[in-house]
């Protein structure tokens, strides 16, 4: 198994008893008991004991053992935090706490590592990200729930609801159920705070390096300052303003939505495949998950 796929395998096994268990309407995940109940039934000697909120001033959810580690705590901000990014806080430490507990532990998890589209390298941050992401938001379901319907911040938010996420989790999860190429941003005052591609705009060279270098937004982007008083809505225009390498003839279409508790806009831009490149589709779900699951259960 690779790295990469470890994340979303220990996910799915997980999904794969709970729907057995409690059948597909079974959103939103409570991540709470299910951290809990399934460590006590898979680590019987060293399960994570406790889920509480707490007041932290420099992180967003931490996860720490006692001296023997024999019992494991999983602590929530519980000043400011929205309850989809508390839910997300605590399935990301789950994460580390299923692929990473032997290395370390003490994890603290800030502001910047949890759920953002930030964590593009393959780090323990982006995997417990993977793992939460992959967890609350299972990718059949996801794609069900937006199958032969136009995307739009609406149903992006259905589907948060759904889940119990914030629109934010909802709409980078959707970058990856989405064939076509898709690029969300995330912007302030002009500038981009982060922007994910999906792996069909990535394959294209349709993405934005943030983390390098601070990109301004287009001036005609609906999310600009200069045009953003109505944010909400959405155009259609040439691919070119956003990526100049894209063929003239290049439409793009752009949405935009105010989220992260307001102090940021989301900009989806949607394009149809890029005419050198095949799109391909990467599915994740992994395929034995269910043998696994028989085996071991
Ligand atoms: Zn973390």
């Amino acid at each position: 198994m690779t790295v990469a796929k470890k994340p979303m395998a220990e996910a799915n096994r997980i999904s794969s008893m709970l729907n057995l268990v409690l059948g597909p309407q079974r959103f939103p995940v409570k991540v709470d008991e299910v951290a809990q109940e399934y460590s006590r039934q898979c680590f019987r000697d060293s399960p994570i004991d406790k889920i509480q909120g707490e007041h932290l001033d420099d992180f967003d959810g931490m996860l720490k053992s006692n001296k023997s580690r024999s019992k494991w705590l999983i602590v929530y901000n519980d000043g400011v935090m929205a309850a989809g990014r508390k839910r997300f806080t605590i399935a990301h430490e789950f994460g580390h706490y299923l692929l990473h507990r032997h290395q370390r532990d003490t994890f603290e998890c800030g502001d910047g590592d949890i759920g953002t589209g930030d964590n593009n390298g393959r780090d323990i941050e982006a995997e417990a990200d993977l793992f939460a992401s992959t967890l609350l938001m299972p990718l059949d379901d996801f794609r069900h729930q937006i199958e032969g319907q136009q995307i739009s911040f609406d149903l992006l938010g259905h589907c948060a609801d759904r889940y119990g996420v914030s629109l934010t989790a909802a709409a980078l999860r959707c970058l990856e159920v989405l064939t076509k190429r898709a690029v969300l941003v995330a912007s302030r005052d002009d500038h981009m705070l982060w922007a994910k591609s999906n792996t069909a705009a990535l394959k294209s060279g349709a993405y934005f390096p943030t983390r390098k270098n601070t990109i301004e937004l287009p001036r005609q982007a609906l999310a600009h300052s200069d045009n953003g008083r109505d944010a909400g809505n959405q155009q259609t225009g040439r691919a070119q303003e956003w990526f100049p390498r894209e063929p003239a003839s290049m439409q793009v279409t752009e949405m935009t939505r105010r989220a992260g508790q307001y102090d940021y806009i989301l900009t989806l831009l949607l394009m149809p495949d890029a005419e050198w490149s095949d799109s391909q589709h990467d599915d994740e779900v992994d395929e034995d998950t269910f043998d696994r699951f028989a085996r071991n259960g």
